[in-house]
């Protein structure tokens, strides 16, 4: 049997790309999901065909007991997790924070900040040797939008995702002497449906020149990442953020 990956929002865009990668690596892989049923059992069915063994698991990452039921099913159909891809996540409209709702503040917050502590926590401590785990490797996906502030219409978004960092940082020094390595990525200006959410028409199209790089990334060239980070060939790294943003 091979080691167990579990990664959130996995249904599309960089989850999808890290499950499919996952699984040709020889993870047996779970595809969390929340609303889209039919793109995370294609998935599913996609890490099936590689080989490897497959669950798709329904549950709303701000929702903890939701996410305790996850973790069982995955354990029970699958084994413990000894990889975790904390990457559901929103945007918001492109918008000033003077001319942003409160609801809508709140709701960034929730799913991009306190789900991602909540899963971490979650997981830490089944895979805490001094819990009677096993260890092994988480990385969050956290955004270019936090070292540029969210300046420029995404302010609440970039503020969530700096929590990720701390969080990334401060878990991974925590966790280190349990067998844990904690890992943050930093995407800049992705392809997915995501871009679609920030209101901004044809913004890979608009901003991809202006990139040093001179283009947008694929949510592909973010999984080789995550998995080089989840792989014993990253063994002495944790606790800190790779930039993924061709320069920006
Ligand atoms: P997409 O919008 O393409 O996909 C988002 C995924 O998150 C979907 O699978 C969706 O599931 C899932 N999701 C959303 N809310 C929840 C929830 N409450 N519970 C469970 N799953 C949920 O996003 P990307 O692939 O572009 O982004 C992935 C991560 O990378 C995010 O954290 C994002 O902030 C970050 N990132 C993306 C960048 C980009 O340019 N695209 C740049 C920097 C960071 P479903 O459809 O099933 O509801």
């Amino acid at each position: 049997m091979g080691k167990v990956l579990l990664v959130t929002g996995g249904s599309r865009g960089i989850g999808a790309a890290c499950c499919r990668l996952g699984a040709r690596e020889g993870y047996d892989v779970a595809v969390n999901y929340k609303g889209g049923k039919d793109k995370a059992e294609a998935v599913r069915a996609e890490v099936e065909s590689s080989g490897r063994r497959a669950l798709a698991v329904r549950a709303d990452v701000t929702d903890e007991a939701a996410v305790e039921r996850m973790l069982d099913e995955v354990e029970a159909g699958l084994g413990p997790v000894d990889a975790f891809v904390s990457n559901a996540g929103i945007i918001h409209a492109s918008r000033p924070l003077m001319d942003m709702n409160p609801a809508e503040i709140r709701k960034v917050i929730e799913v991009d900040l306190t789900a991602h502590i909540l899963c971490n926590r979650a997981v830490v401590r089944r895979m805490a040797r001094s819990k009677g785990g096993r260890g092994g490797a988480i990385v969050n996906l956290s955004s270019m939008a936090a070292s540029l502030y969210g300046a420029g219409g995404f302010v609440p978004y970039g503020a969530a995702k700096g929590g990720i960092d701390v969080l990334t940082m401060g878990l991974g020094r925590e966790a280190a002497g349990d067998g844990i390595r904690v890992n943050g990525l930093r995407p800049g200006l992705i392809d997915t449906d995501m871009q679609n959410d920030t209101g901004v028409e044809r913004r890979m199209e608009r901003f991809g020149p202006g990139v040093p790089i001179g283009r947008g990334g694929t949510a592909e060239e973010v999984a080789e990442c995550v998995l080089w980070l989840l792989s014993d060939k990253a063994s002495y790294v944790t606790g800190t953020l790779f930039d993924v943003s061709g320069g920006r």
